[in-house]
């Protein structure tokens, strides 16, 4: 059986597209290895538009909820391995093999990791990808920032209003980031910046208690005392499965309405090269991709 349309990925933005496939009334299914994706992972989120506050969990079962309620077809526990051309289609391989005319990949992305020791043991203990999600739990204590790009500033900026003391480690000589965000940073009183500085361990037993870090000029090591640490040396689409153009990032390249380079592949959230990365983002890019894609059925035969 060939369907309209195969959405993979059960986040916020395979959520929306969901929806309104329903709505919509296509023939389609949505395959995800898990529901909620990265929303399942959150902590409290207070940033989605119409929910004052609520947290991963809930939200996760809200989506689900508002697909059950739609009667979308959900099969979770399915990685999606490739997408391949068909006559007239698409041939979707994994642990099952789907045969689809058109594709929505809506797969995310997830975050860089250290890989040090400490890392794996305290996450979600005091160490976060995603600080304009978990920032607040960090009010009038002590942080490290890692990374030296845009994301790494602009949490330090956020983090300069909220914790007592911010601590960004940054492993080059310089930030590689906005000028303007750079000096907006070293103004910030409560704001100390570490160079060249390798982060080496995380350390503390039930929570976050500080890290292990040294200076490649000096070779000298050295241990601060923080209660969170937050990561962000950049994230990795998952978008192998997708034959389609990427940038150098590995992101999928979108246009306006979810079209990538193969006219019957679609994409939306995290995967794609949106600069952003939010809920609201990646379910307001699934409705424009289940719209491009509505309009695509309507205008081709098969
Ligand atoms: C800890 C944390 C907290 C956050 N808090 C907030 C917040 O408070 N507010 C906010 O706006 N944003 C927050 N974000 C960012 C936000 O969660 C993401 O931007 C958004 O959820 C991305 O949605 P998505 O649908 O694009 O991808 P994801 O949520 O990553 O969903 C991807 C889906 O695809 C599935 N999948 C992946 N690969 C395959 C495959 N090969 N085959 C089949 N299925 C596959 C996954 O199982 C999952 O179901 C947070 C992020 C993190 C990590």
């Amino acid at each position: 059986m060939q369907y309209d349309l195969i959405i993979i990925g059960g986040g916020a933005a395979g959520t929306a597209a969901g929806v309104y496939a329903s709505r919509h009334g296509l023939k389609f299914k949505l395959v995800c290895e898990s529901f909620g994706g990265e929303v399942a992972q959150s902590g409290e989120v207070g940033n989605y538009p119409g929910i004052k506050k609520t947290n991963g969990i809930e939200l996760t079962k809200l989506f689900r909820e508002h697909l059950e309620f739609n009667q979308v077809d959900i099969e979770e526990g399915v990685k999606i391995k490739k997408i391949e051309n068909i006559k007239d289609g698409l041939k979707l391989v994994g642990a099952k093999v789907f045969n689809t005319k058109i594709a929505l990949v809506a797969t995310g992305a997830h975050p860089r990791k250290l890989n040090i020791p400490g890392e794996t043991e305290l996450d979600h203990k005091g160490i976060t990808y995603c600080t304009t999600c978990d920032g607040p739990l960090f009010r009038q204590k002590d942080v490290a920032i890692i990374g030296g790009g845009n994301t790494a500033l602009e949490a330090g900026m956020m983090m300069a209003g909220i914790a007592k003391k911010v601590i960004m480690i940054n492993l080059n000589q310089e930030f590689n980031g906005e000028t303007v965000l750079v000096d907006n940073l070293k103004k910030k009183a409560n704001v100390e910046i570490l160079y060249q500085t390798q982060t080496k361990e995380i350390l503390g037993e039930e929570q976050v208690s500080g890290i292990s870090m040294k200076n490649l000029v000096t070779s000298q090591s050295r241990i601060i005392e923080v209660k969170g640490v937050m990561v962000h040396i950049g994230s990795l689409p998952n978008s192998d499965l997708a034959p389609v153009k990427k940038n150098k990032f590995g992101e999928i390249i979108i246009d306006a309405v979810g079209r990538t380079s193969n006219p019957r592949i679609f994409a939306a959230g995290d995967v794609t090269n949106h600069p952003y990365k939010q809920i609201a983002i990646a379910s307001g890019h699934g409705i424009s991709a289940l719209l491009g894609i509505v309009e695509f059925l309507n205008r081709h035969k098969y």
